[in-house]
């Protein structure tokens, strides 16, 4: 799994629409793009461009539009490219490594740094041809309804994207930014390691290890603590627990 991200890498990623009919579903794609930070569209004999409609739905994207490239065919489309993946609404008969998007987007950061990748996508009505499809590395297909499986393209173009920004980029959401209180940041390790011994010494005084190893339990608890990402405030709550078992289980 890649760790590093690089939001510049989207820039080695080329967008190829295969002989788009609605010059609207070009705009749409051109705007799924931008959105997530990717610039570089490619066309391939699209039926009905340049176009008003384009224009318009791409809304605030019209600079990818000014930007994209039409070509003849596929293989000027894809020329230069290290990696090329073709993206289908069926599942094939013809053998292609079959991924999903995730694991497309994955397997392309493992040859991004080489050069550009290339995802293909195909006509409204008919898809990508075989012969297309043969000159892709593999097949990305989006889990969909089996019974409703084709999406609009420009809403495949926009699943595919989010991939790629998710996988080169830091950037998400952040919620309730600026009201944080202090006590919303996490523990730290020495603060957890103080709770761990509180929270140890209350289960003992309620007898809670009974036959169990103290260490074993607590190695599981810590865990779980960990795994929880345990803020501060919540830390206090657990201390207040086990003040409060300290409290009650003392002899009076
Ligand atoms: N009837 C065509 C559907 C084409 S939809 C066919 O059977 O192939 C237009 C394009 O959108 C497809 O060529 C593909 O690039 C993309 N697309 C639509 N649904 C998709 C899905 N579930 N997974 C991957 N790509 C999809």
């Amino acid at each position: 799994m890649r760790q590093q991200t690089n939001p510049s890498l989207l820039n080695n990623i080329r967008i190829v629409l295969v002989n788009t009919s609605h010059p609207g579903n070009i705009g749409a794609a051109a705007r799924a793009m931008k959105n997530m930070g990717l610039s570089r569209l490619t066309l391939v004999e699209p039926e009905d461009y340049p176009s008003l409609e384009a224009i318009s739905r791409s809304v605030g994207a019209v600079d990818l539009l000014d930007d994209a490239i039409v070509v003849k065919d596929l293989n000027e489309a894809i020329s230069g490219c290290v990696w090329v993946a073709g993206t289908s609404a069926r599942l094939r008969t013809i053998e292609w490594p079959i991924l999903e998007p995730r694991e497309c987007v994955q397997k392309a950061l493992e040859n991004i740094e080489q050069g550009d990748i290339a995802i293909v996508f195909g006509r409204e009505n008919s898809g990508l041809t075989n012969e297309e499809m043969e000159k892709c590395n593999a097949l990305l297909h989006i889990p969909t309804n089996p019974d409703f499986s084709s999406l609009n393209i420009a809403a495949a173009v926009q699943v595919v994207c989010y991939e790629f920004r998710m996988a080169l980029t830091n950037s998400r959401v952040t919620k309730h930014k600026g009201n944080k209180h202090r006590y919303d940041a996490l523990a730290n390790s020495s603060q957890l390691d103080g709770m761990y011994g509180h929270l140890n010494e209350a289960l003992e005084y309620l007898g809670f290890f009974g036959t169990n190893n103290p260490d074993i339990v607590m190695r599981r608890l810590k865990g779980l603590f960990n795994r929880a990402g345990t803020t501060q405030r919540e830390l206090s709550i657990m201390r207040g627990i086990c003040s409060a078992i300290q409290d009650k289980k003392r002899p009076r």
